[in-house]
C-alpha cells in the first residue's frame, strides 16, 4: 500500500476582492504519495501558488479537508500550523525570500536554532556545502548571484529534513543554466533524502520529469498524467 503524505478532499478557497468574492480553488481532490515528485502546471492565475500555500498551511481553505504528514490541518490553530510547517515542510519561492541582513550561514542556521537544534550552525554549513556554497558562508544575500541566493534558499528549505519540499517556480528568476543547476539539486535531494516534492513550473519538460503531472485550470484539477521520471 502506498502511503499518502498529503491528502486534499474537496478543498476550496474563496477570497474577497473589489469585484466581489473570487473562487480561487474549487473543489480540489488530491493525494500525493510519500516520496513522490509531483509537477504542478497550469496557466497563470489558475491557482497553483494558492494551492501550494494551502499545502504549506500558510493559507486556510474555506472548505474541505486537508491532511499532511499525518496531521489534519483543518483543525489546527496558528501556533500548531507554524509548528507543522517547521517540522514537516520546506518551501522555495521564485524570489528567494532570504533575510538581507543575515549571512548565508545565518539564513540557514537561525531557523534551525529556533527549531531548537543545538547543531544549527554545523548543520547549516553542511547543507550549504551540499549545494556548493561552502565558500560563501559569510556573504550577505546582496553579495550573491541569483543562483547562489536560490541555493541558500534551497539549503534553508531542506536543512530541517522536511518530509515535503514545495517549490513555486524556483527557477523563474534565473537564467536557464543556473536554473537547471537548481533543478538538478532539487531532484538530487528528492532522490537522496526521499523528500516528497511538489514543483510548480511552466516548463513542460521539467514537469514531465516528475512521477506525475497535475494540471490546474480555473482553480480545478483538469488532469493528472504520469510523468516520465529519469
Ligand atoms: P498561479 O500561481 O497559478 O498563477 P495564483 O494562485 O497566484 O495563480 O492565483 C489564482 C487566482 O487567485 C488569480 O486570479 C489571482 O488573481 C487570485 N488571487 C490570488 N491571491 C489572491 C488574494 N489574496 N486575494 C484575491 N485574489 C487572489
Ligand atoms: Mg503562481
Amino acid at each position: 500500500m502506498i502511503e499518502n503524505i498529503i491528502e486534499l478532499e474537496n478543498v476550496s478557497l474563496t477570497l474577497p476582492s473589489d469585484a466581489g468574492p473570487v473562487n480561487i480553488l474549487r473543489g480540489i481532490d488530491l493525494a500525493v504519495a510519500r516520496g513522490e515528485a509531483a509537477g504542478l502546471v497550469g496557466p497563470s492565475g489558475s491557482g497553483k501558488s494558492t494551492l501550494l500555500m494551502v499545502l504549506a498551511g500558510l493559507e486556510r481553505p474555506s472548505g474541505g479537508r486537508i491532511s499532511a504528514a499525518g496531521e489534519d490541518l483543518t483543525g489546527l490553530g496558528e501556533d500548531a500550523l507554524a509548528r507543522f510547517r517547521r517540522d514537516h515542510i520546506g518551501i522555495v519561492f521564485q524570489s528567494f525570500h532570504l533575510v538581507p541582513t543575515m549571512t548565508a550561514l545565518e539564513n540557514v542556521a537561525i531557523p534551525l536554532e529556533f527549531a531548537g537544534r543545538a547543531d544549527a550552525f554545523e548543520r547549516a554549513e553542511a547543507e550549504l556545502s551540499r549545494v556548493g556554497l561552502s565558500h560563501r558562508l559569510s556573504h550577505y544575500p546582496g553579495q550573491l548571484s541569483g543562483g547562489e541566493q536560490q541555493r541558500v534558499a534551497l539549503a534553508r528549505a531542506v536543512a530541517g529534513n522536511p518530509e515535503v519540499l514545495l517549490a513555486d517556480e524556483p527557477t523563474g528568476n534565473l537564467d536557464q543554466s543556473t536554473g537547471s543547476e537548481i533543478i538538478e539539486l532539487m531532484f538530487e535531494l528528492h532522490a537522496q533524502k526521499g523528500t516528497t516534492l511538489v514543483l510548480i513550473t511552466h516548463d513542460e519538460a521539467l514537469a514531465a520529469r516528475c512521477d506525475r503531472v497535475i494540471r490546474l485550470k480555473d482553480g480545478r484539477i483538469s488532469s493528472i498524467e504520469a510523468g516520465v521520471p529519469a
